[in-house]
């Protein structure tokens, strides 16, 4: 079995270690012996909807995203192709505020997003900081929080259409107002949570991988692996407030 991969515009927004996400999502196909093609998507590179069954883009601070959002815009059709026919996405903070219709900074003008996430995002007075560790109803494995840490001024609202990926129960999340943190349709997602997010969140790193081995293959069982070690960095940090 094959995933192909889009990873994002990584020479900009790759904040916190996104790159890490890439890192553990291959990793955990490596370990069952699932191929990956990672392609890395810089400005300029036009993308293929039929092609990428996985698009990751990370975080990145306003100056990297206005260079971003002007790209995006070139290949907003495309995009929205994909996440129709069910592409997974996985957007970090700065990443994830440009999949919805819009970021608006401090000072300058308005970031237009793409729109595959019916979300809205404009830049508050604090910057929240922190470990976050939130509750899902997302169908996962062996639990249902899942942690990270926060670094953004953006405060990014949901609209019908998109539900959260959570409760928050430590940290700000979203807007630090609504207790929820992320955004989901369809098979687009979009977190706040750094860290890098997929390390030491294993199940959603899977659930990732079984969405996208099934656009191409039957139902797959994911094989069982020693994923110790993953487990322990999640538990150690669940409910962590410092
Ligand atoms: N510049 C955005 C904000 O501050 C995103 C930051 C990030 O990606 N960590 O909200």
């Amino acid at each position: 079995m094959q995933i192909n991969v889009a990873y994002l515009y990584p020479g900009l927004l790759n904040i916190y270690g996104d790159r890490g996400n890439v890192l553990a999502f291959s990793q955990r196909c490596f370990w069952r012996d699932i191929k990956v093609n990672i392609s890395e998507v810089e400005l300029g590179d036009k993308i293929d909807p039929e092609f990428y069954d996985f698009y990751f883009i990370g975080g990145g601070q306003d100056q990297q995203q206005i260079a971003v959002s002007e790209e995006l815009q070139k290949q907003k059709p495309l995009f929205a192709e994909a996440a129709k026919n069910g592409a997974v996405f996985l957007a970090i903070c700065g990443g994830y505020q440009l999949l919805g219709h819009y970021y608006k900074p401090h000072k300058g003008e308005e970031l237009r997003g793409i729109s595959i996430l019916d979300a809205y995002t404009i830049a508050g007075h604090n910057r929240y900081i922190g470990n976050v560790t939130i509750e899902t109803n997302l169908p996962l494995e062996n639990a249902n929080t899942l942690v990270g840490f926060e670094n953004h001024s953006g405060l990014t609202y949901l609209e019908e259409g998109t539900e959260a990926i959570g409760r928050v129960v430590i940290g700000n999340g979203n807007n630090g107002e609504d207790k929820l943190e992320g955004a989901r349709k369809q098979n687009v997602f979009g977190t706040y949570l750094h860290g890098s997010f997929l390390p030491k969140n294993p199940h959603f790193t899977d659930y990732l991988i079984q969405l996208c081995l099934e656009r191409n293959y039957s139902r797959v069982k994911l094989a069982e692996i020693n994923d110790k070690l993953e487990w322990a960095a999640h538990k150690k940090a669940v409910k962590r407030k410092y």
